[in-house]
């Protein structure tokens, strides 16, 4: 079912065809990925999008037996900022279509392909699920990488409110790309950790010729040798960081100078070093 969501397109008509859950309808993404711990709780896991738009009959049910917390709260919103943006029309049916074939036909071999060619997945694997990172910085690093993160320019693609310039320097406009590795914020914390770990190989003055966090996470951990694996491990750690004060600074009102990050990431490195990032340690001076 997952290969069938991700090569498919749908475009909602009558809604009498495409789960509401499971489809990929709301913009490209599944409900239940957007709101997973309202999917944990609902009823009808298995409705059409027709049986589940009506906004009454969905809060029927979900079974809040179990009590609602602030991110049932917070996922509910999401889902109901999105619906207002489909338009739906009784008068054609849902439309599913086949990405992997020039006529949107489903076709075995493309399938087959599909299933084979994962060189999309295995990319990920080596920037981030195949290196040593906790659990929530390798989740974020994934996030980040696909710009999925509630940075201004994302904020006001939805129009949800945001200040629009960025949190760390407060000057350019706010986007993943900014925050990770454009920022002068950002750029005199990896000066910094360059300096220390003496990673000659890594030239940030040639970072603003990359357009988006994918393009940069890539070519940074990119790099052949032994040095691979600790630069991915690295990389997480300090983005991880820098998106830490990220929230400080939006959600505590409390904000700190680029060099008590670097103090910051300097005794992070040394306590992965300890619960085993070995390569990481490596480039510890
Ligand atoms: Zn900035």
């Amino acid at each position: 079912m997952a290969l069938f969501y991700e090569c498919t397109s749908i475009t909602v008509g009558n809604r009498q065809r495409a789960s509401f859950w499971h489809s990929p309808w709301f913009g490209g993404r599944k409900p239940k990925d957007i709101a997973p711990s309202i999917f944990a709780i609902s009823k009808h896991k298995n409705d059409t999008i027709h049986g589940a738009l009506d906004l009454n009959k969905w809060i029927a049910n979900i079974n809040t037996n179990s009590g609602l917390t602030i991110q049932h709260i917070l996922e509910y919103y999401e889902l109901w900022v999105g619906l207002r943006e489909v338009f739906l029309d009784d008068g054609v049916d849902d439309e599913i279509v086949w990405k992997l074939s020039p006529s949107g036909e489903y076709t075995a071999s493309s399938a087959y392909k599909a299933q084979l060619d994962d060189s999309t997945a295995s990319k990920m694997k080596s920037a981030v699920w195949n290196n040593w990172a906790p659990p929530k910085h390798k989740f974020f690093a994934w996030l980040i990488i696909q710009d999925r993160v509630w940075t201004a320019d994302r904020l006001q693609r939805r129009g949800w409110p945001n200040c629009g310039l960025c949190q760390l320097c407060k000057r350019d406009p706010e986007t993943a790309a900014h925050i990770i590795f454009r920022c002068r914020y950002t750029v005199r914390i990896w000066t910094e950790i360059k300096t220390w770990m003496g990673l000659t190989g890594v030239h940030i003055t040639d970072w603003s010729s990359f357009n988006s966090v994918n393009d940069w996470w890539h070519h940074m951990v990119g790099v052949n040798g032994n040095v691979r694996k600790g630069l991915a491990s690295l990389v997480m750690l300090v983005s991880w960081e820098i998106w830490n004060e990220w929230n400080a600074r939006v959600f505590r009102m409390v904000s700190a100078m680029p060099n008590v990050i670097t103090s910051r990431i300097k005794a992070e490195v040394r306590l992965w070093g300890l619960a085993g990032a070995k390569r990481l340690s490596c480039l510890m001076p």
